[in-house]
């Protein structure tokens, strides 16, 4: 049966949700997955949304339950499952068609597979969408890039289905194929960072001021009052509110403390240290999800070297307690500083044009790092679209400003008394070194002299010297 507006293979958390949100917003659906008894499942959970849904058991099914130009849309484990999929749609469609992979690719395999459809006369989209489950039933962000036809025949659709911020749509056209996969992997890049930081402000709460779950909810709870405003600070008072059915405990308490990873994050820092753009805010947090699933070594080296001391910092005064806020909003801005900048480098170097404005915008809601401080970005972009770093931003520089004392106090106390907070740490030394008239790299360009002959410059003279390193080899 002809007639459906799209076809969505893939029925896992995500592509389930984001099916039964497009039913809602009125579309007629063909749905179909590998293990086709999800389609059934599908159906089924879809309750009275079920009318909107065509069940298909095969791809010849599916692709008949379209009328071209057609549009399918993967919603498939990233990776090789995209490839087989597309290659199992491929002989039953004709030229202008569409394929939208909307999962997490790695921005490299969406141009790949863009030149390798558009060969065969078919138009590809490389979709980001941003929210878990809740975003993809409710209202992700969508981060589109591609052929502009086809975003202007799914963009509808794409655009209805997005989450709103004040009555705005958070689905964009972001450029050609790889853009919108390249900005969801700064997405997520920052989400890492900002879950990692949030994290070791947790830590020295814990540790440094021995407070408990419920105490550390009360103050995320109030902090999401304020300018760390953000869905991330409010599912942190959410998990350390929470008990443990089994035992009684606080969950956190329960909760092994090695955390996973997909990849995203890992790309974004390959990115950032390919473009030679200074992101160790989130290259930090990658590191140390890392060091967390090496739990074995870190239980060995806890042996050898005794467990971290982790003293206590001090009270939990209303002005330590303030000290801590500001750290994290201080960090938070420098994550999205480098973020920000990964994008703007790779934008100038690739020619995509990426709208650094309408991404934020597109971030303020549906998405895991949707924050208050995406609107002031937005702003701050809006105002300036070359804008070469966040920190020239009047607003955040007068902010960064405020907290910087804080972030010092803290992170001088952190360390003095045997707790790790890397990202945090990261984000304060790519300041301490933006704002440095004078680095440390002069003694550098001297030990490259010495070694390898390769030249220097001078403050006082121009050209390129090397130096009277007498009998040195
Ligand atoms: P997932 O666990 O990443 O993937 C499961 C889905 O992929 C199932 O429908 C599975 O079919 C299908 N699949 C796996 N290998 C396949 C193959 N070789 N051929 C055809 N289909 C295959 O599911 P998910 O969590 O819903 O995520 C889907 C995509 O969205 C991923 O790219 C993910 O990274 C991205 N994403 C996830 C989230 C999240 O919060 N989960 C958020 C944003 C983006 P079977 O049922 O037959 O196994």
């Amino acid at each position: 049966m002809a007639g459906a507006d799209i076809a969505v293979i893939g029925l896992a958390v995500m592509g389930q949700n984001l099916v039964l949100n497009m039913a809602e917003k009125g579309f007629r659906v063909a749905i179909y997955n590998r293990t086709v008894e999800r389609v059934d499942e599908t159906l089924v959970a879809a309750g009275p949304l079920a009318d909107k849904l065509v069940p298909c058991h095969s791809i010849v099914e599916l692709v008949a339950a379209l009328e071209p130009p057609r549009t399918v849309l993967l919603m498939v484990k990233a990776g090789t499952a995209v490839d087989e999929s597309i290659a199992q749609l491929k002989p039953h469609l004709s030229p202008g068609d569409c394929i939208i992979d909307a999962g997490n690719a790695d921005y490299h395999d969406s141009m790949r597979r863009d030149a390798a459809l558009k060969a065969d006369g078919l138009d590809f989209l490389g979709v980001g969408v941003s929210g878990g489950e809740e975003g993809a039933r409710h209202g992700p962000s969508i981060m589109a890039g591609g052929a502009p036809k086809a975003f202007e025949r799914i963009g509808p659709l794409l655009t209805a289905i997005a989450a709103r911020y004040e009555g705005t749509p958070c689905a964009a056209y972001l450029g050609p194929a790889g853009a919108g996969h390249f900005v969801k992997t700064l997405h997520n890049g920052i989400e890492y960072a900002d879950m990692e930081m949030i994290a070791e402000i947790y830590g020295l709460m814990r540790d440094g001021l021995g407070l408990k779950p419920a105490a550390m909810a009360e103050i995320f709870e109030r902090w999401t009052k304020g300018p760390l405003a953000s869905y991330l600070i409010e599912i942190t008072a959410q998990a350390l509110r929470t008990t443990d059915p089994a035992t009684g405990r606080p969950i956190v308490d329960v909760i092994l403390d090695s955390a996973g990873q997909k990849g995203t994050g890992r790309w974004s820092a390959i990115e950032a240290l390919d473009l030679g753009v200074a992101a160790g805010a989130i290259v930090a947090a990658v590191e140390a999800r890392g060091l967390s699933s090496a739990k074995a070594l870190r239980a060995a080296v806890s042996k050898t070297l005794g467990d971290a001391p982790r003293e206590r910092i001090g009270e939990a005064t209303p002005e330590l307690i303030a000290d801590l806020e500001k750290t994290l909003l201080a960090g938070k801005i420098l994550a999205y500083a480098q973020g920000f900048e990964v994008m703007a480098t790779a934008s100038a170097r690739s020619g995509w044009t990426l709208p650094l404005d309408e991404i934020a915008r597109i971030w303020r809601a549906g998405c895991i790092i949707r924050s208050s401080l995406l609107d002031r970005i937005a702003g701050a972009y809006a105002k300036d679209a070359g804008l070469a770093s966040l920190l020239l931003d009047e607003g955040f520089a007068a902010i960064l400003a405020d907290a910087l004392p804080a972030m010092q106090r803290v992170l001088g106390l952190a360390i003095g008394k045997g707790h790790a907070a890397p990202s945090l740490a990261a984000g304060l030394s790519y300041l301490q070194q933006l704002r440095s008239h004078r680095t440390t790299l002069d003694l550098v360009q001297a030990q490259r002299d010495i070694f390898g002959a390769h030249g220097f410059e001078r403050i006082d003279q121009p050209g390129t010297h090397h130096g009277p390193w007498g009998g040195t080899a």
